[in-house]
């Protein structure tokens, strides 16, 4: 089968994780920290922060924010139902904004438009809105910064698909324009920890609550203990959970991140043959602005499914019997029966619609051989020429 997308795991990698099986700590130990500092000075942020997946990340950095029940969080509707459930974790309100038709991700003007409404109708503004950097290129930044400036909201960036992707010549996840950035290291994302996730940012104050937060709201660091130390005390100030990253996992994590630069030219060489192949036929590609380097965690192509020939469920299918694997990102997380509960059934976005309706992700991974993208893309010029 040729799937969508698939891990990149070398013998070094293999390597690295058998020397933490053999050591003294399975959990978080001297190996996590590492991979933490060597994250955070890969995307140029101050402080970083691993846990055991993308969603553990947005919680905390969520509840890290004060996010929590009568409060609102934004975010886009074409993302991973994680986004939008991390917000609701904290028992905040969640809604959307619809998405840019020609990056897939939040749309600056449709959110500058949202806010105004909200406001002039007395409304209540956002807490906390969440861009997802969709299919590895990043959301148009400097407008989110103005607009969290201009509204008091903080600012997330959900980077699960874009570490390695630059925007405007810095990397995805330095922060300069967000209060903190997530990565996730699912097998299919850019590189892999098993399960994990991490948070970049540049706040400290934001750094100390995560900490604690990750580790049952519990700290061991003499500048904060309330009392005089005894040489066995900890403390709990808040509470908290257990999101930790495993020392095996952060071996995985440090490895990886060695090969990212790699994967990320693979995905970009190969993401170049599919836009060159399909150029001229009826299959739109993704654009990429010039300013940004996508990480192209996802290839998506854009049909109009609704006027041709083949339509998409037949083709998952017909695709899928040539042991070609492609799927769906995203169903706009309002359609969710959990979603529509809330917001209810006749909620939708146009644009969030138009694309969901159109959008394929075809096969991309730092694996997957020309030979084999070939065939994908004869199978698709074979029907949409
Ligand atoms: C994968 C993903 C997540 C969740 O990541 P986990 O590490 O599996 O929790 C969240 N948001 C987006 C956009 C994702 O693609």
């Amino acid at each position: 089968m040729i799937t969508y997308g698939r891990q990149d795991i070398s013998d070094q990698d293999i390597e690295s994780v058998c020397d933490v099986l053999r050591s003294d700590f399975l959990t978080q130990g001297p190996v996590v920290p590492l991979f933490e500092s060597e994250l955070a000075e890969y995307c140029g942020a101050s402080f970083g922060l691993a846990v055991n997946s993308a969603t553990s990340a947005l919680h905390l950095v969520c509840l890290a924010m004060g996010l929590g029940p009568g409060d609102v969080g934004w975010t886009s509707p074409i993302s991973f139902v994680a986004t939008a459930n991390a917000m609701r974790l904290t028992g905040a309100i969640v809604d959307f904004v619809d998405i840019d038709p020609l990056t897939f991700n939040m749309s600056p003007i449709a959110l500058r438009e949202k806010l105004e409404l909200v406001e002039s109708s007395g409304g209540q503004l956002p807490k906390v809105v969440i861009v997802v950097h969709m299919a590895g290129q990043s959301a148009d930044m400097q407008e989110f910064k103005r607009l969290s400036l201009q509204y008091g909201f903080r600012l997330i960036e959900d980077a699960s698909h874009a570490l390695g992707a630059c925007y405007q010549g810095q990397p995805v996840g330095c922060c300069k324009y967000s209060d903190a950035a997530i990565f996730s290291f699912h097998p299919v994302k850019m590189i892999t920890t098993g399960e994990g996730g991490a948070i970049l940012t540049n706040h400290r104050d934001l750094f100390d609550s995560i900490s604690m937060l990750r580790s049952h709201g519990v700290t061991k660091r003499a500048e904060l203990l309330k009392c005089d130390a005894e040489p066995w005390w900890y403390e709990q100030h808040t509470l908290g959970l257990n999101y930790r990253m495993t020392d095996v996992s952060g071996a995985l994590g440090r490895s990886q991140l060695l090969r990212l630069n790699e994967f990320v030219e693979t995905r970009n060489r190969l993401a170049s043959r599919y836009t060159e192949a399909f150029s001229g036929s009826l299959i739109k590609t993704p654009s990429v602005c010039d300013a940004n380097l996508s990480s192209f965690h996802l290839y998506v192509v854009q049909i109009d499914f609704d006027n041709s020939v083949v339509d998409r469920a037949e083709l998952f299918k017909k695709l899928g019997r040539s042991g070609i694997g492609v799927n769906v990102h995203y169903i706009p997380i309002y359609k969710q029966p959990y979603y529509q509960a809330l917001l209810g059934v006749d909620y939708d976005l146009p644009e969030a619609e138009g694309y969901y309706r159109s959008c394929l992700t075809i096969p991309l991974h730092s694996q997957l051989s020309e030979s084999d993208q070939n065939l994908v893309i004869s199978e698709l010029l074979g029907i949409y020429e």
